[in-house]
């Protein structure tokens, strides 16, 4: 059932079963129509012809009879002189002895006592060893309106028969044939149309999942051509925008970093002069505000130089063994002014990969900032970096919050946040970190349980040559 389910959800089946019904009930019923037409019109042409025989023949021997010539005589001679050799003849006279007969078929005294009566007799008559069917028709001779005997004529259905023989396994073999070739046609129409859409799907899903740059070869002028043209349309345009947003974005954090360097340079030499604590206090509001737009500018011009390709990473040795617990060593006064523990571990006293160190210290920072963020106090957040074949774990675990399994597929996205409301923030940390890692050739994973914690995991490939 399932089985046959998931064929009729199948396109090509569908049309192949439309195809299927349409063809063997269209075929079913022209064969069937054409057979039963032959097998009624062709005994019927026939049945005309020995009407028109027996016409003949009657005519004729009455005809010699009432010149005065004998009934055996009359008859001889017209069954001889007049009649197609395919007709079976027999002349009775009136008490029914033959009196004259060109046929070899068994007698039919029923027929003949009919005749006698007066009748016009037709019958079918099947005749033993190949059950060869005749038609069969009878009349009385009338002379001067007295019945003088009758004539029996009979024409064999054989060339009838044979030709229905010939016929229907022909029907029947055009009609699987055709609905052989028909279903074929149907897989093959059914097929194409399921690639070419199978294609649209894979091309419509990779520019849903970002990838602008898609595009369709659409070579039919047809209605798929026209969809598939529409769909690089519509591909063209958000690579278009998404052009424009990050030109945008990328213009909006340049003009946006000055004046916050500016700002927090005024700031800071305002808070080392600051005679009261009042005004200190609130220069410390401005310094960690400026901190923070700071943080968010870096944040939107790292991912503005990602997409436009010119954000330069070094490729250099790095042990991240160091640079995690460098990471772990400056967020430590943070984590204890929240009284959260901080623990950090490493599988070898030095894990080394090529990469930029800073940028992997940015990493391992914003996953530990997120975490903390996210902790309550007394709760733990650990570091732990170790090597497993030919790659590099690092790992940042907390006993947080953790983040619900439905917005788990989307905190990587830029702009995400699950707790917008409660924590400041622009969504742009996860996304940094992610691009940041796959920039290095690595991938980041999450696993976390809402209500249990978190933990973040950064991979990143160790070449063959330093392993
Ligand atoms: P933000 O800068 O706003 O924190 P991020 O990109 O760093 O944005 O994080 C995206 C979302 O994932 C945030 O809304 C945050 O709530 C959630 N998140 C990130 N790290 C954790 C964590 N360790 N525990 C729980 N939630 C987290």
């Amino acid at each position: 059932m399932k089985r046959l389910l998931f064929f009729l959800a199948n396109y090509r089946f569908r049309l192949a079963v439309i195809f299927l019904t349409i063809a063997i009930s269209t075929f079913l019923y022209f064969g069937v129509a054409t057979y039963q037409g032959l097998s009624v019109e062709l005994p019927q042409l026939a049945l005309g012809e020995l009407r028109t025989a027996m016409l003949s023949v009657k005519g004729r021997i009455e005809s010699r009879m009432e010149d005065g010539t004998e009934l055996q005589t009359a008859a001889n001679d017209v069954f001889s002189q007049a009649l197609d050799r395919r007709f079976h003849a027999r002349a009775y006279d009136r008490r029914g002895n033959v009196v004259a007969s060109t046929s070899s078929l068994p007698g039919n005294p029923a027929t003949f006592s009919a005749a006698m009566y007066g009748q016009e007799v037709e019958s079918t008559l099947v005749v033993p060893p190949g059950n060869v069917r005749y038609l069969l028709t009878a009349t009385p001779l009338r002379v001067r309106g007295e019945i003088v005997g009758a004539v029996e004529l009979a024409l064999s259905l054989q060339d009838v028969d044979r030709t229905l023989a010939v016929i229907y396994p022909r029907l029947v073999l055009g009609v699987i044939l055709s609905v052989v070739a028909i279903f074929a046609a149907a897989m093959y129409v059914g097929g194409n149309l399921t690639r070419i859409i199978g294609e649209l799907e894979v091309a419509a899903r990779a520019i849903a999942q970002g990838h602008f740059d898609q595009r369709i070869v659409a070579t039919s002028t047809d209605e798929l051509g026209q969809l598939a043209r529409t769909i690089n349309y519509m591909a063209s345009e958000l690579q278009r925008l998404s052009a424009v947003r990050a030109e945008f974005l990328s213009k909006v954090s340049h003009e946006l970093r000055t004046p916050l360097t500016i700002i927090k340079g005024f700031t800071v030499s305002m808070l080392r002069e600051a005679a009261s604590p009042t005004r200190r206090r609130q220069l410390e509001v401005v310094d960690s505000q400026v901190d923070h737009l700071t943080g968010l500018v870096e944040d939107l011009l790292d991912l503005s130089r990602l997409d436009a390709g010119t954000l330069r990473l070094r490729r250099e040795l790095m042990d991240l063994v160091r640079i995690s617990r460098e990471a772990v060593d400056v967020t430590k006064p943070k984590a204890q002014m929240r009284d959260i523990t901080i623990n950090f571990r490493a599988g070898a006293p030095s894990i080394e990969a090529l990469g930029d160190p800073h940028r992997v210290k940015q990493i391992i920072d914003n996953l530990l900032d997120n975490a903390l963020k996210h902790t309550e106090p007394g709760g733990r957040v650990t570091v732990e970096v170790t090597a497993r074949n030919s790659e590099a774990v690092i790992k940042v675990a907390d006993t947080g919050l953790g983040i619900p399994r439905e917005s788990l597929p989307y905190v990587f996205d830029r702009f995400y946040q699950v707790y917008s409301q409660r924590k400041a923030g622009a969504g742009l940390g996860l996304a940094v970190v992610k691009e940041l890692t796959e920039a290095h050739g690595g991938r980041v994973e999450v696993e976390s349980e809402f209500g249990v914690g978190s933990t973040f995991t950064v991979v990143l490939p160790i070449p063959a040559s330093l392993k």
